[in-house]
């Protein structure tokens, strides 16, 4: 099969200043992709900001021959985000891609955390990539063509110590995905999520040098170059790390039908094997899929 190219296409890559974004937005213009690289440039907990981060990446990439231009918008940010848009749509006239990895980190147990570490968590990850989305939607929906990757990690998908915030929010992003993979359908705009492991500033001092050694973001971003090129699936969730690739996936028993009316508690923990049992599970495709479940098994099947 061909290589992958995105000559003609137009990419915005936000949080694209360092670590995975910066690599994201780097491998996109090097096969072709005219890119916006956005990044607040503040600190890993979300203080701060200055459009230098963006704006070397655009130097790296034009240094390689490639086009970009840099945004220092908060993702957050309405009139940043509009802007952000705005100096595509003026430049190139079009969207095809919108790579939504901007991040911060505000880690600490529940007990310690503040309504302010939740919702600043929340603010980046959910807001800041579902605004970029609805900025570029409609976009993406007229042209019939879009390609959008969200951010997730393990942390929201299995949980991880200290995180609340953090895996609160990046499983709502897949809640977004869900949704939007069916909205998007008909128009080709196809959604799907990146769940990285990467030795960034994000990960450093979390675990020993050689083990991040082997985890350059470098391998991170062919899963995403592949989520964005013209064969990507939708609703997909793609685990990446130090050159492994796995999916990952929800899925649900077959579960039991106890019938209705008259039903107690204890039915159901009497039940709780079979409820549990593995044997004929399924990963759905959508809410309607489940439902269809629940009455084929009333039905007796
Ligand atoms: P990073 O800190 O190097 O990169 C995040 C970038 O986002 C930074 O350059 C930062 O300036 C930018 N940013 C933060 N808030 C912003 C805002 N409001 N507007 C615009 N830009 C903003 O960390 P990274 O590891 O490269 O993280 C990239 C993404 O991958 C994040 O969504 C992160 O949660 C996710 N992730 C990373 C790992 C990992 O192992 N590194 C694991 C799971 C998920």
């Amino acid at each position: 099969m061909a290589d992958i190219r995105f000559d003609g296409k137009v990419a915005i890559v936000t949080g694209a200043g360092g670590g995975l974004g910066r690599q994201h937005a780097l491998e996109l213009a090097r096969r072709g992709a005219k890119v916006v690289v956005n990044d607040l440039g503040g600190s890993m907990d979300g203080s701060g900001g200055s459009s230098e981060a963006a704006q070397k990446v655009v130097d790296e990439i034009k240094a390689l021959g490639g086009e970009a231009i840099a945004n220092g918008s908060s993702v957050t940010d309405d009139a940043g985000v509009a802007l952000m848009i705005k100096q595509a749509m003026d430049t190139w006239g079009r969207i095809d891609i919108l790579i939504a990895n901007a991040g911060i980190l505000r880690d600490k147990t529940l007990t310690k955390m503040e309504l302010a570490d939740f919702e600043l968590v929340m603010q980046v990850h959910v807001f800041g990539t579902f605004k970029p989305i609805k900025a570029v939607w409609d976009i993406m929906k007229a042209q019939n063509y879009g390609r959008i990757v969200v951010t997730t990690s393990s942390s929201g998908m299995y949980g991880n110590f200290g995180q609340s915030n953090y895996g609160a929010a990046k499983m709502a992003v897949l809640g977004l995905m869900n949704t939007l993979k069916l909205e998007g359908a008909k128009n080709d705009v196809k959604i799907n999520a990146i769940s990285p492991v990467a030795a960034t500033r994000m990960t450093e001092g979390l675990m020993p040098p050689e083990v991040l050694a082997k985890l350059a973001p470098e391998y991170v971003t062919p899963g995403v170059v592949y989520l964005c090129s013209d064969e990507a699936p939708t609703g997909a969730i793609l685990t990446a790390g130090a050159g492994a690739f796995a999916l990952s996936r929800i899925y649900e028993t077959e579960g039991v039908y106890l019938g209705e009316g008259g039903l107690s508690a204890e039915e159901v923990r009497d039940s709780w094997g079979q409820i549990t049992a593995e044997d004929g599970q399924k990963a759905y495709f959508n809410g309607g899929e489940q439902g269809q479940k629940f009455f084929r098994k009333m039905a007796g099947g």
